[in-house]
């Protein structure tokens, strides 16, 4: 059974014959922009493998960056998708009502860790567009122009996410961006200012925050900060929850919005349905929480979930969208809640995170170039430098890294300001065996990819 199998690299080379002659047509049919592809075309996906289109075993630890948290073709999702099938694929909610987003919407209220008695929640189709639409709707009921982003964040590829997101390669000659987005230093405190304490390095950061009030944006002009609770793109780096309890408290003074976009850190991946449960667990919540990716178990499908208050402020039609909850996306979302919940995948991302954190520690002491190993439940990244004295990032390291792990059959990703972190992204399904095994390739990539380039 392919989910419970091991990697196996069978082709002579990768990528094997016929996976070569389909990336081959993908560099002629699609734009190069869209990123370099890794030597394999999935063929089918189960669990947290994938079989590729020439027979190859890959063991997946990207899980679609964070949109398999449930695993590949998981029986019951594909059940609920196909049954949802037999009836219709689309209704268009802002005009026609399908129970399935009314379904999906009443147990986001329920589940979703955000201030308020009442709450609502919106469906759209990615996570930029959820994270626009939070924006939106937090401008609609503040009243007020300007928002905060941080160092580090990626929010997505719309003009809006573009402008939020702080890795300007993104953008590059993509202005002139929407005005009204600020952004302040996000607390890594792996490359915090030398000398400080971790406690002192906070101060330091909700100090840089207030800043932003003195020098670019009156606190009264904004209408909602928003921040990753672990950064994704930015380099796995999870906020301290003394800082974002700062940054609360801040916000309540000033009368602004926290929005918890967790687009990659939500649905079970930290150990927690969502990463701002653990916030909820210390006594504060974010007023509203975008959520995409894992939510649908790879269809399309993100979500905006606030206080009825903040959404009865948006104007008639000012917000939904042509495809947004659609149906089939929907039925595949209601499943994911279901078996997250009944199979306790939080507990599961905590066993996987603890495993995961006691090899990579071993590791750091062992090896030069690991710089940081950091992360919440099953978030992980480990931060590849030149050397633990200088801690210069090893960009280069990390992407030999990639390509020697997939001759090997284990698919990992970069991210990063640097480019200098690997994450852990496996489904949530990962068997122990598939686990180790990903942990030994791992482990062999850093030796050899070390000794090559040192
Ligand atoms: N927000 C975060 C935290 C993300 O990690 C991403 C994507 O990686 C996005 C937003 C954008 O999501 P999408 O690619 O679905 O637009």
């Amino acid at each position: 059974m392919l989910s419970e199998a091991l990697p196996k690299i069978i082709t002579e080379s990768l990528p094997g014959p016929r996976a070569k002659e389909i990336l081959a047509r993908r560099k002629v049919a699609t734009p190069a922009a869209l990123c370099n592809p890794y030597p394999c075309v999935i063929k089918r996906g189960s669990g947290a493998m994938i079989e590729d289109v020439d027979g190859n075993l890959f063991l997946d630890w990207i899980g679609g960056v964070g949109a398999l948290n449930i695993g590949h073709s998981h029986p019951e999702i594909m059940a609920a998708v196909e049954e949802q099938n037999k009836n219709y694929l689309h209704a268009m909610f802002n005009v026609l009502t399908h129970e399935g987003y009314v379904e999906l919407a009443e147990k986001m209220n329920e589940l979703v860790p955000v201030n308020g008695l009442v709450k609502k929640t919106m469906f759209a189709n990615s996570g930029a567009e959820a994270v626009e639409n939070a924006v939106k709707i937090a401008k609609a009921y503040t009243k007020r122009p300007n928002i905060v982003t941080f160092s580090g964040a990626f929010h997505g590829r719309t003009m809006l996410t573009m402008a939020m997101t702080a890795k300007k390669s993104y953008a590059y000659g993509m202005g002139p961006f929407p005005d009204g987005v600020y952004r302040t230093e996000y607390p890594y405190l792996y490359r915090k200012p030398e000398g400080m304490a971790d406690s002192e390095a906070i101060d330091y950061y909700i100090a840089r925050l207030n800043k932003v009030f003195e020098e670019a944006s009156p606190a009264a002009f904004i209408a909602a900060i928003v921040l990753e609770p672990v950064q994704g793109e930015g380099g796995f780096i999870p906020a301290p929850f003394e800082w974002v309890e700062a940054v609360r408290d801040i916000c309540n003074e000033h009368g602004i919005l926290l929005i918890a976009d967790e687009v990659q850190s939500g649905f079970a991946r930290t150990g927690r349905l969502f990463a701002a449960n653990y916030w909820q667990e210390q006594g504060f919540m974010p007023d509203i929480v975008v959520a995409a990716k894992s939510i649908a178990a790879g269809m399309p499908l993100s979500s905006i979930t606030a206080r009825q208050e903040i959404f009865d402020a948006v104007p008639a039609g000012v917000i939904g969208g042509t495809f947004g909850g659609n149906a089939l996306a929907c039925a595949a979302a209601i499943k994911v809640i279901e078996i997250l919940q009944r199979d306790d995948f939080c507990g599961r991302a905590l066993q996987i995170g603890e495993i995961c954190r006691k090899h990579f520690s071993e590791w750091q002491e062992k090896y030069e170039i690991i710089g940081d190993v950091r992360g919440l439940g099953a978030m992980l990244g480990i931060e590849f430098v030149k050397d633990k004295e200088s801690k210069a990032p090893n960009k280069k390291l990390a992407a030999r890294l990639i390509l020697d792990a997939a001759e090997h059959g284990l698919l990992l990703e970069t991210a990063g300001t640097y480019g200098n972190v690997i994450r852990f992204l496996a489904p949530l399904v990962i068997t122990d065996e598939q686990l180790l095994a990903g942990l030994a390739i791992f482990e062999q990539s850093i030796r050899t990819c070390a000794s090559e380039l040192s």
